[in-house]
């Protein structure tokens, strides 16, 4: 212990030294994620177990599809489906498991898709559900079928339907719920498909739609699971995570050749997985809890600021403070304020919303980093706080 210990002291300083501040190379500000996992913004950071594995992985070479079928098969047993692969994203994996439903592994279909000479040619989805990311569903050459009633839905199935799409954090707005959705799936043989991307933690919304039975349920590796931004999670049936890897890079003539996962990339995000699923998320919680208090505090002490505790629903359903005032009084709009912060000195993004007036602002917590929570209620106070 006391020899490991020295090592990476030694180890760390040199590191340090040899490793260049490309940010300030390129003349890039680093920002305080106060907003939440948002690709513009990077999302999350990645588990330093994470970073160690694509560090191990980069010294090796290995038959790809023999690691991919590996860690597929224990990130299967980890999310209790029958079978699992990782795709580049949840992005990726509408387009990869979409694509593997239509082609099944018919290697005339593999090629010729988003063609779909001899496939199906339509995907039934609620209304209230169409998301720009079903663009990732259209991308294989079907159409979506718009419904809003279950009535609507049956009736909308035909010979020329191929999958039944559900959006996991729009299951409130849809009249038809997420275990109804399945079971009509189930009775007219339609596979159906979950995207709960951004929906973790907590990890119900992700271990749910694939006990419930969704025949593919896909998520996002770099949002709450903090893996890498570049990869994600597609569980389900196996036939269909069979297909959809034919789909898939390394194979070349496909359409989800472009979707790409490294070696470092796949392991780093099994790896995540596994420290997702074991993680004290309570603790993380009173963690976050905390850092919405000590905002909380700072700013309510602010006169004309109100600061209220609020956790969103079911994507990003993490402790959040909302901070209003009244703009004509203080003489600035939320839109004002946000602006400010993001060209102050540290640059501070907040939740990108586009609120009206006194609607106020929103503050995530989980993306936070030590310390940053009081620079971000001291740089807020800055701005909004009585002028001497
Ligand atoms: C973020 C998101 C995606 C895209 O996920 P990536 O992992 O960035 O590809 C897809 N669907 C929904 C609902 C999302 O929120």
């Amino acid at each position: 212990m006391q020899t490991a210990g020295a090592l990476p002291l030694a180890g760390a300083a040199s590191a340090a030294e040899a490793t260049p501040d490309y940010l300030a190379q390129l003349g890039v500000a680093p920002i305080i994620n106060a907003a939440g996992v948002y690709t513009m913004m990077t999302a999350s950071l990645m588990r330093p177990e994470c970073v160690r594995a694509i560090a191990a992985m980069s010294t090796k070479f290995v038959r790809l599809d023999e690691l991919h079928d590996a860690v597929g098969k224990k990130i299967a047993k980890l999310l209790g489906a029958e079978a699992a692969m990782v795709p580049s994203g949840a992005a990726a994996a509408l387009t990869v498991g979409t694509a593997g439903v239509l082609t099944g592994t018919n290697p005339d279909f593999i090629q010729r898709i988003p063609d779909l000479t001899g496939m199906k040619t339509e995907v039934i989805i609620q209304k209230s559900h169409r998301f720009p990311y079903d663009h990732m569903v259209r991308n294989c050459g079907v159409k979506l079928v718009e419904v809003e009633t279950r009535e609507q839905l049956v009736k909308a199935i035909g010979p020329q339907t191929a999958m039944l799409l559900f959006l996991n954090k729009a299951d409130h707005l849809g009249q038809v719920k997420m275990k109804e959705f399945v079971a009509i799936g189930k009775q007219y043989k339609v596979p159906t498909f979950n995207d709960a991307a951004a929906d973790v933690p907590p990890v119900e919304n992700l271990l749910n739609p694939i006990k419930l039975g969704f025949d593919l349920v896909c998520c996002s590796g770099g949002k709450g699971i903090r893996g890498p931004q570049s990869a994600g999670l597609l569980a389900g049936r196996a036939d269909l995570i069979r297909a959809a890897r034919l789909n898939t890079s390394p194979n070349s003539d496909t359409i989800g050749r472009c979707c790409k996962v490294n070696k470092e990339e796949m392991v780093s995000m099994m790896v995540a997985l596994e420290s997702f699923l074991n993680e004290d998320h309570k603790a993380l919680w009173k963690e976050w809890e905390t850092r919405v208090e000590t905002m909380r505090r700072t700013l309510s002490r602010v006169r004309g600021l109100k600061a209220t505790p609020f956790v969103p629903e079911i994507a990003n359903s993490v402790p959040h403070l909302r901070v209003q005032w009244d703009g004509k009084k203080l003489g600035l709009t939320e839109l004002d304020v946000m602006k400010q912060l993001r060209e102050g000195q540290p640059s501070i993004e907040l939740v990108p919303t586009n609120p009206k007036p006194g609607e106020g602002v929103e503050i995530a917590s989980w993306m936070l980093q030590p310390g940053e929570a009081e620079i971000v209620a001291g740089r807020m106070e800055e701005i909004l706080g009585p002028k001497a």
